[in-house]
């Protein structure tokens, strides 16, 4: 376990501006997910803390020491991919086995580690078979398994879920959490999905443009975003919003409450008309626009709503929040 901390950190491709400055303290034990979009600079920060790739600028630190200068080996550091790289003609107790064999560990001490980290993982009736005798979950989990095997004090995992299915992916999300509080493994994970996001880290850390726009808890994140990027990238559906003057409002989906039932006086009052319905079970989806603005809300199944018609609908003030214009800074009221 290790506290990781980063100064100043830039990494430049030329004219590209990968990682644009970034400091950062991750606690010890911590679970930080790092959410952003495509391009954003993640895949390159992951690169840097292992070693794969030398700052332009600022450093890296683990446990207080600075790591620019040591190779990847060196710095406690374990990565798992999105393509989990399994040797195909190892079986899964050799490829989890491999980077001890390396090391030139014993065999005795070898089997013992393996098979902790692979108890820890609950693939412990797998070490026999071969990778293409294991579905794409438990690849995963090999891979993991292979990644803990030298103890390592902070771990990186990049999108190491996007393979697998909906269902499978749900799982292993929950498992990934509950190993990784269990052994309390510094944990740096990288991620587009912001479901992921939200359920495993202890903070996300929301990027773009080589910069780390937000910091903190996911309930923070989602109730108080710091700017316009941050509300619009956080959420499914994303954040509402509404041009005004000279500041963008925003609100969320489910902030709506049909006009009637709202007993406060601080409100904002819209008619919405609804363009389309679409009914997801438990609740619905209702796209329309407030003026020209499109807009989604979440409103219970139980309403009667009729495409095609302006309905009044209200938000609470404490849910409205607004966003200058130019960069999108949130502004307190
Ligand atoms: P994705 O989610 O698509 O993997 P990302 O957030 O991981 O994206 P990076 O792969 O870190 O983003 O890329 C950040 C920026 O740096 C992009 O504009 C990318 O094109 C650029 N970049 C990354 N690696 C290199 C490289 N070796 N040479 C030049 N530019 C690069």
């Amino acid at each position: 376990m290790a506290k990781v901390e980063l100064k100043g950190l830039k990494k430049y491709f030329g004219h590209v501006k990968a990682v644009d400055g970034i400091d950062l303290e991750i606690k010890d034990g911590e679970f930080l997910a790092l959410l952003g979009p495509s391009g954003s600079g993640k895949t390159t920060l992951m690169r840097l803390f292992a070693g794969l790739e030398r700052p332009s600028e600022g450093s890296i630190l683990i446990d207080g020491g600075n790591v620019n200068d040591l190779p990847p080996r060196e710095r406690g550091i374990a990565m798992v991919f999105q393509s989990y790289a399994l040797y195909p003609h190892k079986t899964v107790f050799k490829n989890i086995a491999f980077p001890l064999t390396i090391e030139g560990l014993n065999k005795e001490d070898i089997k013992k580690k393996v098979e902790w980290a692979a108890g820890l993982l609950h693939i412990g009736h797998l070490l026999e078979r071969m990778p293409s005798q294991i579905s794409g979950g438990e690849k995963q989990r090999v891979a993991i398994a292979r990644a803990l095997v030298r103890t390592p004090k902070v771990l990186l995992m990049d999108e190491p879920l996007s393979n697998l299915d909906a269902k499978v992916r749900h799982m292993a999300r929950e498992e990934l959490k509950l190993f990784q509080r269990d052994i309390g493994v510094t944990t740096i994970y990288v991620t587009h999905d912001q479901a992921e996001a939200m359920g495993l880290g202890d903070r996300i850390a929301v990027m773009n443009d080589g910069r780390i726009r937000q910091i903190g808890a996911p309930e923070e994140i989602y109730n108080e975003p710091a700017d316009a990027f941050v509300a619009g990238f956080v959420g499914i559906p994303p954040m509402n919003f509404i041009e005004q003057d000279n500041i963008i409002i925003g609100f969320r989906a489910e902030a709506f409450l049909p006009a009637e039932l709202i007993k406060e006086k601080e409100v904002m009052s819209f008619r919405f008309r609804i363009e389309r319905v679409e009914n997801l079970g438990a609740y619905r989806l209702v796209y329309g626009r407030i003026g020209k603005n499109k807009i989604i809300s979440n409103l219970s199944a139980r309403l009667v709503l009729k495409e095609g018609v302006e309905h009044a609908l209200c938000v609470r003030m404490e849910d409205v929040g607004a966003f200058g214009m130019g960069k999108g800074t949130k502004i307190n009221r």
